[in-house]
């Protein structure tokens, strides 16, 4: 059996090197390092692969989402509201600008932020609503949109972990994760469903004015080149990397069908297990299991991890401290026990291996231990 790894990405390269392995010579043959055709060929294919208007490639996830927030002209103090449970970078960037985060709970099904705590969270100050698409699948994104047409606020899609899942209006239309708000934010970190090998972003907007705005602050804030009208940043995807994105976009849906297919084998493994909860599938969102994440009741999750550890399985904690309890970001008005459904989902959930490369036998092995741990 092949060497379990939570994501495979070798031998995901070797079924496909021969395509990557052109596409980075070719760009090595042209030296156009920056903003070379690749770039181009790439933004286009994501453009037309998630319906969007414009895309606007960057260095990373966490600078797309800085740049959309640069892009919306607010002042410090203003607030935007995020959820408790998820990676640092989506309140980094809020803080770092000198706004305000203003975190709320999440749904203790999808993980998701939960629509209750936002609309109870807004004040006149609030100028923005950052929801999370985590572990794969898309917040509730209608009723979001809805709440933020009443009280005229931004919405910005955090969409480093679900490029690829499909959201479902009640009227049956599709729209790709990451469309649907004024603007949305992907990363093209290796182990993400889209990665590159490297550092990658990109921003999405269907929205002409913010796409100008964007494009000049990805670009140090500049206009005409050397006329500079606004403090921007420089934040580039290289043409190596897009050249590797240009292959991988084109499997994208395959692979998230891979990825499918074995969570679809955990959750039949792990069906009705009396201390185990398999990720609820929300009924609006496609899910492209970023994560495949178990809630447990009364296992010793240490215990567990370290057996399966002992067997060559990973396992990982995504995430084991809310933002409202890291020590950067203690805030006065934030204690223990104010977002319970986060900090419940922090001591209790474990993520399993997730790739487009895991195999029959490697499911069975991971499994089956799992099961054995549990049973004993
Ligand atoms: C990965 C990730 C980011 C940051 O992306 P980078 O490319 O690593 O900067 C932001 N938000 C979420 C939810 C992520 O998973």
């Amino acid at each position: 059996m092949k060497k379990l790894q939570m994501v495979d990405l070798r031998s995901q390269y070797l079924n496909i090197k021969t395509e990557i392995d052109h596409g980075i010579q070719e760009v090595i043959d042209s030296c156009a390092f920056i903003n070379g055709p690749a770039v181009q060929a790439f933004q286009k294919s994501l453009e037309l692969y998630l319906g969007a208007k414009h895309v606007i490639p960057c260095a990373n996830g966490t600078d797309a989402l800085q740049v959309a927030m640069m892009a919306l002209n607010l002042k410090p103090g203003d607030e935007v509201i995020t959820t408790s449970f998820t990676f640092i970078a989506t309140a980094e960037v809020i803080a770092l600008l000198q706004l305000r985060p203003v975190l709320v709970d999440v749904d203790p099904g999808t993980f998701n932020i939960d629509l209750k705590a936002i609309e109870r969270a807004i004040t006149p100050k609030t100028k923005a609503i950052v929801p999370v698409h985590l572990f794969g699948q898309t917040a509730p994104m209608e009723e979001i949109m809805e709440m933020a047409k009443k009280h005229n606020l931004f919405v910005i899609e955090d969409n480093c972990q679900a490029i690829g899942s499909d959201y479902i209006f009640t009227d049956g239309t599709k729209k790709k994760a990451g469309t649907i708000g004024h603007i949305g934010c992907t990363s093209f970190f290796p182990s993400k469903n889209l990665g590159c090998y490297g550092d990658g972003g990109a921003i999405f907007t269907n929205d002409d004015d913010l796409a100008k705005q964007m494009r000049v602050v990805v670009n140090h804030g500049m206009t005409v080149r050397y006329y500079h009208d606004y403090v921007g940043v420089n934040s580039r995807l290289d043409s190596i990397q897009a050249a590797i994105l240009n292959v991988k976009l084109a499997r994208l849906d395959a692979y998230a069908a891979k990825r499918r297919t074995a969570a679809d084998f955990y959750d039949k493994a792990f069906a009705n297990h009396p201390r185990l909860k398999t990720p609820v599938r929300y009924a609006k969102s496609t899910h492209v299991f970023h994560q495949y994440t178990l809630i447990t009741e009364n296992v010793d999750r240490k215990a567990l991890i370290d057996y399966l550890a002992s067997k060559e399985i990973p396992a990982m904690i995504y995430y084991p401290v809310p933002l409202h309890m890291q020590k950067a970001y203690l805030d006065p008005r934030y204690k223990p026990g104010d977002f319970p459904v986060t900090e419940h989902l922090c001591e209790t959930v474990f993520s399993l291996p997730m790739h487009t490369e895991l195999d029959h036998d490697q499911l069975t092995y991971i499994t089956s231990h799992v099961l054995e741990f549990l049973n004993r």
